[in-house]
């Protein structure tokens, strides 16, 4: 080796810090650096083999494709040497040494959560490598890049301040050798039943064979092409750990295997938990793509819609051609119907689940319904997707019981042709609000949404069946007022005289001239029960949910406020009061400010009043003037 191919470099100040960490303070789970060596490994072979059936001429094409680990428990040294793809210099230091600003700085955030998580979070990261350090006092690794006539490298550290890189001299092979010098309380790493059974544990389903000191120790084979009679339960939880790194067992497992017309095998997963969780890393889901057991590409996007994208597992092709460019993949017709025939699968299990285990249905939805939902726009399974969607409504018991669409409309009345939706920020906010009073009252469902998502879903979908979604403030009263009352409501103990009900038509014009062009006009309402009053939209207007997004989305445009038509309730006793004082005076100062005060309490209470200060205000003072009342009266 000459001295003038040695080149030193400093790790950057993140790696620094990460490895720091990796290097002090975890002494937990340290055996998965072994996974994570061999997944390498593996990754590495697969890219091999990926090249080689695009016919890329390649280096020592005769050496066959496996992982080998070999261990000296005098050295106490461990090494893993695939026959993968192996690294140029430029290649060295731009992969190992450096890593992804974000992926450090995240990891070292959940790290900072929970310790013990490092396990199931490291592998996301891009900083899988980095884990050797949590057992090694020095690694040494040496390469030869699949490209002919690339220098074989050597790169060397000790994980602390720098590394270095020089070109070998010495002679090897394609792909890369990790040589990993164990620190000494690392030592039972260079034993043969520790590896065996590390193996064992996290890499059993590597499709390259491991070779242990010449013994082979993965066994088992692509289990998704095995028949389904033959595959116990605990041998899919364990390749569905192998694949995802979660602790738990998965939700669903869904097995298929077709041959007609298009063979294919699919072994898939819903998992127990939303990977919502990792979201910050958008690129975490797809199914891993095989064309007969070769694997085309990990985490392929297309094979699923994305808002199934919480499922996990692969999916293995005879009918594909093995040197599919991924590029063009999604003009494949045989893949198109693959794509399809998996999303039609992954439908009718969820279906048969809703169906068999209700409360199996509310735990999947619980984590995966939000994702879910997104499916308002996949037209081709409309059908299986409306019947899987789940919302509260007036009729749960609480905010965790969930209603089908199916239910709903099997609870709808004689006549009713709509399906009653109501928007809010939460089921006591909606429960509240009081375009629902009547709708209380003549006992018709209304579901709740709380969900931002949920608006979209049904202006999306528009109809389940036969019958529309109707938003409450947007609903046709006359037909409603024409259903009997399950609820009775108690006599108002005052009722406006006739005289009054003319001085209450006046007030009405007064408090439209109090509010000028912000309401359209101010009515008598149908629907109030127990509120004073109400706004709701002239027809066919936009929902107030809609025109908040639109606001949002629109930050520092104008967006023409929506004029909406005031409703006044005229049994109800504030009204009632009002009215006597109109009659004295019609311009009492006490008219203006209880107007402005309904009009901006129904503003707040669907969550569209801007700036609380004018309200606030007048409520002190309005506070102030009734305790000065109270006061005298208590006097
Ligand atoms: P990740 O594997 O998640 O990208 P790592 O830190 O484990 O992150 O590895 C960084 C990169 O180093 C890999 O993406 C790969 O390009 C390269 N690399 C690591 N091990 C090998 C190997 N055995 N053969 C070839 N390249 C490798």
């Amino acid at each position: 080796m000459t001295e003038t191919t040695k080149t030193k470099f400093e790790f950057k100040a993140e790696t620094k810090k990460l490895l720091d960490i990796l290097v002090h303070s975890l002494y937990t789970s340290r055996e998965i650096f072994l996974r994570e060596l061999i997944s390498n490994s593996s990754d590495a072979l697969d890219k091999l083999r990926f090249e080689s059936n695009k016919g890329t001429d390649i280096a020592d094409k005769e050496l066959p494709l496996e992982i080998r680990i070999d261990f000296d428990d005098k050295k106490n040294l461990v090494t893993i040497t695939d026959t993968g793809i192996g690294m140029t210099r430029d290649e060295m230091i731009a992969n190992i040494g450096t890593i992804a600003k974000s992926g450090s700085e995240e990891f070292l955030k959940q790290l900072a959560e929970n310790k013990e998580a490092v396990n199931n979070i490291i592998g996301r990261f891009g900083i899988g490598f980095y884990s050797v350090f949590m057992v090694a006092k020095e690694v040494v690794i040496k390469t030869k890049s699949f490209k002919k006539d690339q220098n074989a490298v050597e790169w060397k550290s000790d994980g602390t301040g720098d590394y270095e890189i020089s070109d070998l001299t010495e002679e090897i092979k394609r792909g890369t050798t990790i040589e990993v010098y164990l620190k000494d309380d690392a030592k039972e790493f260079a034993e043969k039943y520790r590896l065996e059974g590390v193996i064992k544990k996290h890499s059993n389903f590597i499709s390259f064979p491991i070779y242990l000191k010449d013994e082979k120790v993965n066994t088992i084979a692509a289990i998704w092409r095995e028949p389904k009679s033959s595959i116990k339960k605990e041998q899919y939880d364990e390749f569905y750990k192998f694949l995802t790194y979660d602790n738990e067992e998965p939700l669903e497992t869904i097995h298929s295997s077709v041959d007609a017309p298009i063979q294919f095998n699919a072994l898939l997963f819903i998992p127990k938990k939303s990977y919502e969780f990792w979201r910050f890393n958008r690129d975490d889901y797809g199914l891993d793509l095989y064309v007969r057991r070769v694997l085309i590409q990990h985490q392929n996007k297309e094979l699923l819609p994305e808002y199934l994208s919480f499922v996990k597992g692969v999916v293995d092709s005879e009918d594909l051609p093995l040197n599919i460019s991924r590029e063009t993949l999604q003009e494949n017709i045989i893949f198109t119907k693959i794509s399809q025939s998996i999303t039609s699968n992954v439908l009718s299990h969820l279906t048969k689940v809703a169906k068999d285990n209700p409360e199996r249905y509310a735990d999947f939805w619980k984590e995966h319904g939000k994702i879910f939902k997104l499916g308002y726009m996949d037209f081709s399974n409309m059908e299986k997707y409306q019947s899987l969607l789940r919302f509260n409504s007036s009729e749960s018991k609480d905010e965790k019981e969930l209603v089908s669409l199916e239910d709903y409309a099997g609870r709808m009345k004689k006549d009713q042709k709509e399906i009653f939706y109501a928007l809010g920020a939460s089921r006591e906010a909606i429960d509240m609000n009081p375009h629902l009073e009547i709708f209380k009252s003549k006992g018709l469902e209304v579901l709740y949404l709380y969900d931002p998502v949920d608006e979209f879903v049904v202006t999306s979908i528009r109809k389940y069946k036969d019958f529309d979604f109707k938003s409450v403030d947007a609903a046709n009263l006359k037909d409603i007022e024409k259903l009997e009352d399950v609820v009775k409501d108690e006599e108002p103990k005052e009722k406006l005289s006739k005289e009054d009900d003319k001085a209450f038509g006046r007030l009405m014009l007064k408090m439209k001239e109090i509010l000028g062009d912000r309401v359209t006009e101010v009515h008598e309402s149908k629907r109030l029960k127990g509120s004073p009053a109400t706004l709701i939209n002239p027809d066919d207007s936009m929902s107030s949910t809609m025109q908040k997004i639109l606001k949002m989305s629109n930050q520092g445009l104008a967006m023409p406020a929506q004029k909406r038509l005031m409703e006044i309730n005229k049994d109800h006793k504030l009204i009632i009061n009002l009215v006597s004082v109109f009659k004295k005076n019609e311009n009492d100062q006490f008219i203006v400010d209880t107007t402005e005060q309904l009009y901006e309490s129904a503003l707040l209470l669907e969550g569209s009043l801007d700036d609380p200060h004018k309200l606030v205000n007048r409520l002190n003072k309005m506070l102030t003037e009734a305790s000065d009342l109270y006061r005298k009266n208590n006097e």
